[in-house]
């Protein structure tokens, strides 16, 4: 959504316009952050104060609670997530998930690609502002560091420009070697939700020579997070998050977003000394003083004034500022705030749109899908094939037999003993090896399987049969197989 530009200054363009204003007109053919010859600017932002960013540090605390304990956390023995790729191995809210469990998995992203349509419809790019783990980590622990190592916006700037001495030295190395130590401890953090905590812990303990796979991992998510936190910062939002170059597809004019009240506050105006309001609004002002406080503090460079901007995360830091000094001139607060475009420009409430309904629809129809192939998925899956280049045999007793390869799968943390039943057919099936069938839990076993039929169960060149495969007497899965016998003689 792209909310209407303040006081139509473009349409009337002064000579004498200030650079600020200059800025105003084209700040949407570049970034705030990069100068015209392409080069990065710098973001100072100065630290938020206010009831929205207190409120997003409990939620932040918790988020990080959660993420730095998710990989210890488990249920019915499983990892509450583990997306083991190099196993194939996925775990999801106690849940064991194999490349077999594919549809589920298909399943699962469409939720969350259609949870997003519809989150972000309703409530524009509250993801982004409130539970990224970019946002939470950049602005709740990174960069509140910052502040206490080299101060505020202002400090922090001037600490930029100023030569090199031991204590700039000191304090840029401090900050680093922080910024570093915490970047370990996410990418351990990060390895952990990948291979699962059990397989982590070897890689930190054991010889180094062991684990040189896993400690090259470890190294370079540990050098992704610090440059991403300590030098790419907001860019990683502008440039890389697809999220937010999708999320103008997703908004319309009645999507909640962190928005100026152009209405209210325009004309802007600086505000003169001891002027009264009644004065200034009876000159035509509005009530944003102008200020640029909504600026210094938004981490991504960006001026709410202008709009909606594919570089605003939402964050809110711009509503406390606005709230801070409009708490001072005596205006009300909310100059910047939650707010759809309709709201704003037609005072309309908050509405469910035909377009949220519909996405709701599917979204539930789709939940209640993935619970039912969660829900009903058996504990063990078997994959019963035809030994490869095998052809039928026939036994002295005049049978007919047939090779198999079988591979079963526990989806459980718990060792599953597994029978085997030729269903419906007149014949004899035999395990391979070791008759007791047991597959530990959360592996995969193969083994083979000898099936003999009486040559009045071959109806043809190939047989249809069925395979009950069963554990502790309850049938799991009924597999469904060929075999392969002598072709029938047509009859005259
Ligand atoms: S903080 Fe509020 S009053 Fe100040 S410039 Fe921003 S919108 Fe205007
Ligand atoms: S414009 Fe406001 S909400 Fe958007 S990123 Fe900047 S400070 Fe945060």
């Amino acid at each position: 959504m792209t909310t209407q530009p303040p006081n139509k200054k473009s349409d009337h363009q002064d000579p004498f316009q200030s650079s600020q204003e200059a800025d105003w007109q084209n700040f949407r053919d570049h970034l705030t952050t990069t100068d015209k010859q392409g080069r990065r600017q710098w973001v100072y932002a100065k630290e938020p104060h206010g009831k929205w960013t207190q409120r997003r540090k409990w939620v932040s605390w918790l988020l990080i609670g959660i993420m730095f304990t998710g990989p210890f956390i488990r249920i019915n023995g499983n990892p509450l997530l583990m997306m083991n790729i190099v196993e194939r191995r996925f775990s999801l809210l106690g849940q064991l998930f194999w490349p077999q469990d594919m549809v589920i998995f298909a399943v699962a992203m469409l939720i969350f690609i259609t949870g997003i349509i519809i989150f972000t419809t309703a409530f524009g790019r509250l993801w982004c502002g409130w539970t990224c783990p970019q946002t939470v980590m950049m602005e709740m622990v990174f960069r509140k560091l910052e502040y206490l190592i080299e101060g505020d916006a202002v400090q922090q700037r001037l600490l930029a420009a100023a030569p090199w001495t031991a204590g700039k030295f000191a304090k840029k190395a401090f900050k680093l070697g922080l910024f570093f130590a915490l970047s370990f401890i996410i990418g351990n953090t990060l390895l952990a939700y990948i291979i699962g905590i059990d397989a982590l812990l070897p890689i930190i303990t054991d010889d180094p020579r062991q684990h040189v796979t896993g400690l090259t991992f470890m190294i370079l998510f540990t050098l992704l997070f610090f440059a991403n936190f300590a030098r790419f910062r907001e860019q990683a939002c502008t440039y890389i998050c697809p999220y937010g170059r999708l999320q103008s597809t997703m908004l319309d004019e009645n999507t909640l977003v962190v928005a100026y009240d152009h209405k209210r506050g325009e004309q802007r105006g600086k505000l003169q000394r001891n002027e009264p309001l009644v004065k200034r609004i009876a000159g035509g002002h509005g009530d944003c003083i102008d200020c640029h406080q909504c600026v210094t503090v938004c981490p991504t460079g960006i001026d709410i004034r202008d709009g909606g901007q594919m570089e605003c995360v939402h964050c809110t830091a711009c509503i406390d500022a606005c709230d801070t000094v409009m708490d001072k001139v005596g205006s009300p607060r909310g100059l910047i705030r939650y707010a759809s475009l309709n709201s704003i420009e037609k005072g309309e409430a908050f509405q469910v749109t035909p377009r949220m309904k519909l996405y709701a629809v599917v979204l539930t129809g789709l939940i209640l899908l993935f619970l039912t192939l969660v829900f009903t998925r058996s504990a063990v899956e078997a994959m019963f094939l035809r030994a490869p280049g095998s052809l039928f045999m026939t036994t002295p007793d005049g049978r007919i037999e047939n090779l198999y390869t079988l591979k079963l799968v526990n989806k459980t943390m718990r060792a599953l003993p597994v029978e085997l039943k030729l269903e419906g057919g007149a014949g004899q099936l035999e395990v391979m090896g070791d008759k007791n069938l047991v597959v530990p839990p959360g592996k995969l076993i193969e083994t083979s399987v000898l099936i003999k039929l009486e040559p009045t169960a071959v109806t043809g060149a190939t047989t249809k049969l069925k395979v009950g495969v069963y554990s502790n007497g309850q049938r799991m899965q009924t597999v469904k197989t060929v075999f392969v016998g002598p072709r029938k003689e047509i009859q005259p």
